[in-house]
């Protein structure tokens, strides 16, 4: 079958090659993938620039199917319509893996770069990751649903109170899931983005948000330092915009980061002791926050569809990473 697939370490290097169809094992599925997304850190790994990945490898990580091979013990039957975690290995074995954090585990490996991914018209996964999708949530939702849980973890680590104001850096698709959370949890959610993002402002705005460009940002805290917004969502790769986000952030706010790059940042230290800001962090997701995830996504709640611009057959596969990279639309879906 054939597979989107990383070759060799470096820049470029991904090819559609034919490969031998997965064997699902014990406790595995093997499903067949219907939509697959196109996501940030493919380009990353695309450009050599993503940490850990191995060679060759089928890249993708964002994917729902039908289940095409179960095996007996996992629970699921063929036919049945699920979204997956990336979480391709744990081992069930450290402290984070026995408390329900395995997300955390320092040897985990996720598809896409560490195990095959879901580029391609199959993919192995073990049957721990499968969420059973709801008739009501089509394939191009299922496919959203691991950015949205990304989304979604890192706001539910955060401490938001109705009407609290929000900034998210970054207009791509998880910044744009992150102001649909913040709305729904009671937030005023503002989405920054580059002079050049104007498509993507205005889908933030038919989603309810208000918009900032960064330079009009930059001239508002020029004048003042003390910064607006309660929170501060990072929902960009851009190292550069830590500084921005913890000047725009007010005392005693919190910052939420979630941007994925090996760039290194610069940035005032004092501000975070001055400010008394909370940081944090948040990595992917895990189960509890699919679940929930779903559930907004059945119950209309969040919007995934708007975020959906592109969709491609395998063959374009280049064409999708290129849209991706030139930021025009916003989530490109593969259909394998
Ligand atoms: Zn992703
Ligand atoms: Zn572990």
């Amino acid at each position: 079958l054939k597979a989107v697939v990383k070759t060799k370490p470096g820049d470029g290097f991904v090819e559609l090659i034919q490969i031998p169809e997965p064997e699902a094992g014990k406790g595995d599925l093997l499903v067949h993938v219907e939509r697959a997304g196109i996501c940030g850190s493919d380009l990353n790994i695309f450009h050599g620039t993503f940490e850990g990945y191995k060679v060759p490898v089928v890249m993708g990580h964002e994917f729902a199917g039908t289940v095409e091979n179960a095996h007996p013990s996992s629970g699921f039957t063929k036919g049945e319509r699920v979204a997956c975690e990336t979480h391709a290995y744990v081992c069930n074995d450290c402290e984070y893996c026995r408390s329900g954090k395995y997300n955390l585990c320092p040897s985990r490996r996720g598809f896409g770069y560490g195990v095959d991914g879901a580029f391609a018209k199959y993919v192995k996964v073990r049957s721990a990751l499968a969420h059973r999708l709801p008739d009501g949530i089509s394939m191009d939702e299922g496919a959203m649903l691991e950015p949205l849980s990304v989304a979604l973890n890192a706001l539910t680590n955060s401490i938001i109170r109705a009407g609290d104001s929000m900034l998210i850096i970054g207009p791509g698709p998880i910044g744009l899931m992150c102001s649909q959370i913040a709305r729904l949890s009671g937030a005023n959610a503002m989405v920054m983005g580059s002079e050049g993002s104007t498509f993507r402002l205005k889908v933030a705005e038919s989603l309810g948000a208000t918009t900032i460009t960064d330079r009009q940002l930059r001239d508002e805290l020029g004048k003042s330092r003390t910064g607006r917004f309660d929170l501060t969502v990072l929902a960009t790769g851009r190292a550069s915009s830590f500084e921005t986000a913890l000047l725009a952030t007010k005392p005693g706010g919190q910052v939420v980061q979630i941007g994925e790059s090996v760039e290194m940042a610069s940035f005032q230290f004092s501000l975070i002791e001055r400010k008394n800001l909370t940081i944090h962090g948040s990595f992917s997701h895990t189960w509890p926050v699919w679940e929930k995830a779903i559930s907004l996504v059945n119950d209309r709640r969040i919007d995934l569809l708007s975020l959906a611009t592109h969709r491609i057959p395998i063959e374009a596969w280049r064409e999708g990473f290129d849209l991706t990279e030139r930021r025009n639309g916003l989530k490109v879906l593969i259909r394998p």
